[in-house]
């Protein structure tokens, strides 16, 4: 049974073998066998990449271009839409080379454009060859600089639209303009009054933080016209915040987007492009609902009511229907890439070794003990209560001084033993709500060798929900659940929200770790903002990024390998310089040394493992 619910939100991209291993599937060629990713990862260690790793799939990063380029082909016939769509990535999403200049090769033949959002990505962006149609919009705070390289990226054969975010920004495109004596293709973004719901719903409505309001809006028209400046502005922006849940609201958002722009066209606005920003979501837990993690509806119904609304807007003004642009950037690069780690320990809440009671011992350590006689289906709830009752008492005692630390110790293990016999009840037997709820309300931790912060900065920061799921043994019934800790020491360094068949869980169903095997764990989903979000909390630097393809024989191919930062570059990040600390270490051991402290060899012990703990990865080696 699917306990994980991938097939809900697996999109075609994960599945199991018959061997319990998580396999990934090639969306593009469906000739390609599944490929098992414990496999994967074995080959990766063979050739020394070791988790955590951040792992890419060359096809499922193009996928989200054919699939949001195609949505928007197909929505364009069914609606008898007479304009072109001429979506761009936000940089900000994924701003790796490796994936932008992809991203770039795949769109060209859709004229795949770029947004960028400040100068470091319009810098990006003009280092690419772009298709000849393809836009570069320009978002976000400009300085002379950019205004100055956007405006003359022009006579390079750049479609560089600069989208102007306030009044003043006009002023110094205005000014540059005529120091350069060029003409700028120029943007507003507006900000609309509906607002969305989900976890961006602030980066909507009056009170967003970007954009012109409507009466600045009127007067940015008149300034334009003023300066003469008009014929310059041929595109309206507008964007409501990423992840946008519920279909309803891109309706409603997109009407009023249309609405100004017939009303900016009516002032004489020679408009040709309606950018509609992102907000396109992904269907992260697979509820098919409008949750903060979920959506109710697909890119297909999203770029059908888009088209549809927008038609209608046109058709009633009379005006030619806008190239329509878009600016997904989630969409296209989250279900690109997974981060993979392995787990390194455990810390568990129950234990199968049943204390033995000494003469002397309180009569609550023996009735603790004493709930093994009863607990069974019909009293599972009963077992539990009393077991935490006696436990709870004992701890009382102990702070009063009453029972010393050997008695309490077998009491606390006495209440684990019981533990471990109700869990084994609850797996196998009908048992209420309540029951479930306490158990999970004391989880054990797996530890894994991941930083949350450096890796998945948003389920840290905003509640990020991704599936979370072990990649080997799902033909085995999971006997655990489990919240999982990171390497860092922050208790916030933790993952505690699962995504599973019957819905969101706060503990996550896994096998018992075996001193043979690794136990692997899979975070999917992970190719929007995470990579570059992500911080040096505890030094924890970059995890080792791979990109593979999947080939025809069941293998794999690996397309480019970025090694996660040393301690030493990590260090130097944060200003200091490694061979310094070197020379450092070495006066004192060297002391030591002199001292008597330390001998020939252990000399050589300490000198070796700080130079190789320099040059090795940031993580559990
Ligand atoms: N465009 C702008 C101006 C943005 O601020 C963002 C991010 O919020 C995006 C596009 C990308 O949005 P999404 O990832 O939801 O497609």
């Amino acid at each position: 049974s699917d306990l994980y619910g991938i097939e809900a939100w697996g999109h075609d991209l994960v599945t199991v073998t018959d061997t319990g291993d998580v396999a990934l599937r090639d969306p593009l060629d469906p000739s390609i066998p599944p490929v098992s990713l414990p496999a994967i990862i074995k080959d990766l260690n063979e050739r020394g990449i070791t988790s955590p790793i951040q792992l890419r799939v060359q096809s499922f990063l193009d996928m989200g271009i054919h699939r949001l380029n195609k949505a928007f082909a197909d929505a364009i016939r069914e609606t008898g839409y007479q304009g072109v769509y001429r979506g761009v990535f936000p940089i900000k999403v994924n701003q790796q080379a490796e994936v932008v200049s992809r991203l770039v090769e795949v769109g060209r033949p859709y004229h795949y454009g770029l947004e960028a959002g400040s100068k470091p990505e319009l810098i990006v962006a003009l280092a690419q060859e772009m298709a000849k149609e393809s836009l570069i919009i320009c978002n976000g705070v400009k300085d002379d600089e950019f205004i100055r390289l956007a405006i003359l990226s022009r006579k390079l054969g750049f479609n560089t639209v600069i989208v102007l975010e306030s009044l003043k920004e006009f002023e110094i495109v205005h000014r540059v303009a005529r120091e350069l004596d060029a003409r700028p293709l120029l943007g507003v973004r507006i900000k609309l009054t509906q607002t969305v719901t989900g976890k961006w719903e602030a980066s909507s409505g009056d009170r967003s933080t970007f954009g012109l309001g409507t009466e600045q809006v009127v007067r940015l028209v008149d300034r334009l016209e003023e300066t003469g400046f008009l014929d310059c502005l041929v595109l309206q922006h507008s964007h409501l915040g990423s992840q946008v849940p519920n279909i309803i609201d891109i309706r409603r958002t997109v009407a009023e987007s249309a609405r100004f722009y017939t009303e900016l066209k009516a002032l004489g606005v020679p408009l040709k492009y309606l950018d509609l920003g992102g907000g396109l979501g992904v269907d992260y837990t697979g509820e098919k609902r409008s949750t903060d993690n979920s959506m109710n509806y697909t890119v297909e119904e999203y770029c059908t009511n888009i088209l549809e609304s927008v038609r209608y807007a046109m058709d009633e003004a009379g005006l030619e229907h806008p190239t329509l642009v878009t600016e997904s950037g989630r969409f296209v690069v989250a279900l690109s890439s997974m981060l993979i780690f392995n787990v390194l320990d455990a810390t568990l809440y129950d234990t199968p070794v049943r204390p033995e009671t000494v003469a002397g011992d309180h009569h609550f350590v023996k009735d603790l003990l004493a709930v093994e006689g009863y607990v069974g289906p019909a009293r599972l709830q009963e077992s539990l209560n009393d077991a935490l009752y006696y436990r709870d008492e004992m701890r009382a005692l102990f702070r009063r001084g009453q029972v010393d630390i050997r008695q309490m110790a077998r009491a606390e293990q006495g209440f684990l033993y019981i533990r471990s016999l109700i869990n084994t009840q609850a797996r196998t037997g009908d048992h209420s709500d309540e029951v479930d709820e306490a158990l999970e309300g004391v989880v054990d931790y797996y530890h894994g060798n991941f930083s949350l912060f450096q890796s998945l900065p948003d389920v840290w920061a905003i509640d990020q929900v991704h599936p979370v799921i072990p990649l080997q043994r799902l033909n085995e019934v999971p006997n655990r659940r489990v919240v999982f800790t990171d390497i860092t020491c922050d208790s916030d360094g933790k993952i505690s929200h699962f995504v599973l068949r019957d819905g969101i869980a706060n503990s996550l169903p896994v096998h018992d770790l075996t001193e043979e095997d690794e136990y692997y764990i899979g975070v999917f989903f992970v190719g929007a903002y995470q990579e570059t979000l992500g911080d040096l909390h505890n030094l924890f630097g970059d995890a080792n990024v791979v990109t593979i393809s999947l080939n025809r024989n069941g293998g794999f191919e690996i397309e480019h390998e970025t090694e996660g930062d040393t301690i030493a570059q990590v260090l130097s990040y944060v200003e200091y310089d490694p061979q310094d600390c070197l020379v450092a270490f070495r006066r004192t051991v060297e002391r030591a040394v002199k001292a008597g402290q330390v001998n020939a060899a252990q000399r050589r012990i300490l000198m070796d493992a700080y130079k190789d703990s320099l040059a090795g990865y940031t993580y559990f080696e």
